[in-house]
């Protein structure tokens, strides 16, 4: 048999169960740390098939905990595994797994918000990366941002290219994520994750299929980034247009444009922006498209590299100072003001 129809026909030996496991090592879930696990390998198999082929791929996974997704992942017939688990508990049970894949599965007891995965892997190219993973929510959503950054970068997983990632999220967030123009849950989230890769929400778990049961039920997203993104400005730029135009989310789109510019200059500079994209002013944030975004940030790009000093502007940081000038006012700048004049 073959090198490659070996490693693509690998199973992992009879094992104890994920309960078992979790009685042996004693490992209670820590409700601070949010840890849900799931312990139905079915469901594991079900989450590691929306990643596509992983035959010979290279999979990081991120939270392993007990290791259900792990074994999933590793009987999908990967070339390796990386993964990266945070507390200290589950290691030895990961080793158990590492033990029954010999020269599979690679443990790094770390913080994946910090772990540097572009030294993770030596690889040829062209690459077939894949990060997988159930993480808490408060881990989950901060990451995804991070990521999409990377991928704009190219840094972090994306120095090796269109690494796809299987992610689970709250149910709402991952709606959000997924999110169509026009949609109820159209939001930043879903702009930004849509303008750097194609996202597809694959399905559901309910709530009662983790360990213990979390209060929400959890979507499982899959992102496979594009070829090009389809706004070409830096990341930090695009962010800032799609958050002030959904500062007012059932406004017209031109009342969070307005916030991009200082108070002496906005109606002018917002029309113009408008007129340069040619995007309809009447339009609600929710209904603009991808292409409406690429057109303003396009704009606003523009009229920055005119005036650079637009570039740091920040309307929320104008009305702080602005509050914070009110509080510290002395009471007798406050009495001369309320005096009545003449
Ligand atoms: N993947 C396992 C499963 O599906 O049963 C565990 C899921 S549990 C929701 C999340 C796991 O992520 C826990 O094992 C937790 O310790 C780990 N974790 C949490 N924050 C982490 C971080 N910043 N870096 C790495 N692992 C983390």
């Amino acid at each position: 048999m073959s090198a490659s129809r070996k490693l693509a026909s690998f199973r992992l030996p009879p094992l104890p169960t994920i309960g078992e496991l979790i009685k042996l090592y004693n490992l209670r879930a820590e409700k601070q740390l949010s840890q849900n696990f799931l312990l139905d390998l079915k469901l594991t198999d079900k989450i590691v098939r929306q990643a596509g082929n992983l035959k010979n791929a290279h999979v990081c996974e991120v939270g392993p905990g007990p290791g259900g997704l792990t074994r999933s992942i590793l009987n999908a017939g990967v070339a390796d595994l990386v993964v990266v688990e945070k507390d200290s508990r589950f290691i030895p049970g990961l080793k158990l797994l590492s033990d029954a894949a010999p020269g599979k599965l690679r443990i790094v007891h770390g913080d994946i918000l910090t772990y540097r995965m572009d030294r993770g892997f030596k690889m040829k190219h062209p690459p077939n990366l894949h990060i997988i993973g159930n993480l808490p929510f408060n881990v989950s959503t901060p990451l995804i941002i991070k990521w999409l950054e990377d991928m704009s970068n190219r840094t972090g997983p994306f120095t090796f290219g269109r690494t796809r990632l299987t992610l689970t999220f709250q149910k709402e967030v991952a709606e959000r994520l997924s999110a169509s123009t026009s949609s109820r849950q159209r939001s930043r989230l879903s702009v930004m994750a849509q303008y750097l890769c194609q996202v597809h929400n694959c399905f559901t778990i309910p709530g009662r299929a983790f360990v213990p049961k979390p209060e929400v039920d959890v979507g499982v997203v899959h992102f496979t980034p594009l070829a090009q993104p389809q706004i070409q400005q830096p990341f930090k730029l695009v962010e800032k247009v799609v958050r002030n135009v959904f500062q007012f989310r059932r406004k017209y789109c031109y009342r969070g444009i307005e916030m991009l510019f200082p108070d002496a200059c906005r109606i002018e500079l917002t029309q113009e922006m408008m007129q340069r994209a040619d995007v309809d002013p009447s339009l609600r944030p929710t209904e603009l498209t991808i292409p409406h975004f690429k057109a303003l940030v396009d704009a606003y790009a523009h009229l920055c590299a005119s005036e650079p000093s637009l570039l740091s502007y920040e309307h929320r940081e104008e009305l702080q100072l602005r509050h914070h000038q009110k509080k510290t006012k002395r009471p007798a700048d406050t009495l001369m003001d309320t005096t009545p004049g003449p």
